[in-house]
């Protein structure tokens, strides 16, 4: 092995005393820390044969160019929540450049493909609620118009906030010109849920990120006295939401991965002496397969009708909002997973719940894969996330068994498998 694992749990720990305060990391997108971790980032190249550039959506590109412009690609996110833990996004980009400096030692400079390490702006979106904001301008999947004019909590405006930091969002199609010989993508990220801990591995291979289906759900009853109104005949549409939240639990757990939440009810008119009139429940449910996520739905709305019926209410759906389900490529899975035996002897598929990077990458068109290293407790966006020394550095391992493979893959011109 060319590259050295230590090293990256080192550079974690000191980018970490680098951004965090006593509440955790506050490598917020487009905030003072943030920039302060990026000059870190780059006096971490000094030395190295690479070009560094920003695109047109502030993602930082590190090329190592090699014998083949065809180029594997290795990301992730220097960005943090607020309070946020020392790993998530930041193992990923450490990692991918550990991987890097393998390749550049092992190819004394000039490796037989591209190798380029990108750090993506603004994964968070924890400022101004847009997610994925650099890989979606990368992806071609941007929405310059529904976002410029975000604010955040000071009443700062998204499009300044950029500015600030060099970057103008008017030019952030021009990002999509990164994607130029892009023949594979990776990413090494904390699991930020239980599977792993639970299963007692300390690595997967990620088959995806679920689809997302994200709905207002109103019941509508009447309201009246909470003490003159006996208990027959009343018209509760808290009842009838409640019976929605105990059914949609029972419908998810039919499926192995799937998942559904009723995340906030309203209640009006909200007061302790009446009955609940209305109530406004957001419901958001997640699966890998399209087809459980609409059977989900269609599950949900007909139980939604047959409440709404027994308690003498009335019922209606509106979508917030929606993302298909993303697969990731399957040869690069096989790859993955086969790393992740190596290093640790065993290894589980699993999907991805939360959304990442790597989903808009895979959404572009080039094949894709992501790899979870277990987190401790299954806790994320919290100071106190963490997971085990020994299985960071087994994780920056397979990534970069994972990465040779890939790249063996790539040069062997697996081209009727591209863009799949
Ligand atoms: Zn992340």
């Amino acid at each position: 092995m060319h590259c050295d694992p230590r090293r990256t749990v080192a550079d974690l720990k000191e980018l970490r005393a680098l951004t965090e305060d006593e509440n955790g990391a506050q490598r917020v997108a487009w905030t003072d820390t943030w920039l302060k971790a990026r000059d870190w980032f780059n006096r971490k190249l000094t030395g190295l044969p690479v070009e560094v550039h920003d695109d047109a959506a502030g993602n930082r590109w590190v090329t190592l160019v090699g014998e083949s412009e065809k180029a594997l690609l290795i990301g992730g996110h220097l960005d943090s929540v607020p309070n946020g833990g020392w790993l998530d996004g930041c193992l990923d980009t450490l990692s991918g450049l550990e991987v890097l400096r393998g390749f550049a030692k092992k190819y004394s400079g000039r490796p037989p493909l591209t190798v380029r390490l990108v750090d993506w702006a603004d994964e968070e979106g924890a400022r101004f609620g847009r997610s994925l904001l650099g890989s979606s301008a990368f992806a071609g999947n941007h929405s310059i118009d529904a976002d410029r004019g975000k604010i955040d909590r000071d009443g700062v405006r998204l499009e300044d906030a950029l500015q600030r930091c060099g970057v103008s969002i008017d030019h952030f199609p021009d990002a999509r010109r990164e994607q130029q010989h892009a023949a594979a993508y990776l990413e090494l990220h904390i699991e930020q849920g239980p599977v792993l801990e639970r299963l007692g591995l300390p690595l997967g291979a990620v088959l995806g990120t679920k689809g997302v289906e994200r709905h207002m759900i109103t019941f509508r009853g009447r309201e009246s006295h909470a003490g003159s109104t006996p208990m027959q005949g009343r018209r509760d549409a808290l009842i009838a939401t409640a019976k929605l939240a105990l059914e949609i639990r029972a419908n998810a757990c039919k499926y192995p991965d799937a998942v559904s939440t009723i995340g906030s009810v309203k209640t009006f008119p909200g007061f302790v002496t009446a009955i609940v009139g209305r109530t406004e429940a957001m419901l958001d449910q997640r699966d890998l397969d399209p087809g459980i996520l609409a059977a989900m739905y269609q599950a949900a709305r007909e139980a939604s009708d047959r409440f709404a019926r027994e308690e003498d209410c009335t019922v209606e759906w509106s979508r917030i909002w929606s993302i298909e389900a993303v697969p990731f490529h399957s040869t690069l899975i096989d790859f993955c997973a086969a790393a992740v035996q190596e290093v640790s002897g065993s290894v589980h598929r699993l999907p991805a719940g939360a959304l990442h990077d790597a989903t808009e990458v895979a959404r572009a068109g080039i094949p894709t894969v992501m790899m979870f290293v277990q987190s401790l407790g299954g806790i994320s966006h919290n100071k106190i996330e963490d997971t085990r020394e020994e299985h960071l550095e087994l994780a920056v391992e397979a990534l970069d068994r994972l990465a040779a493979r890939t790249a063996d893959w790539i040069l062997d011109g697996s081209k009727s498998a591209f863009r799949n």
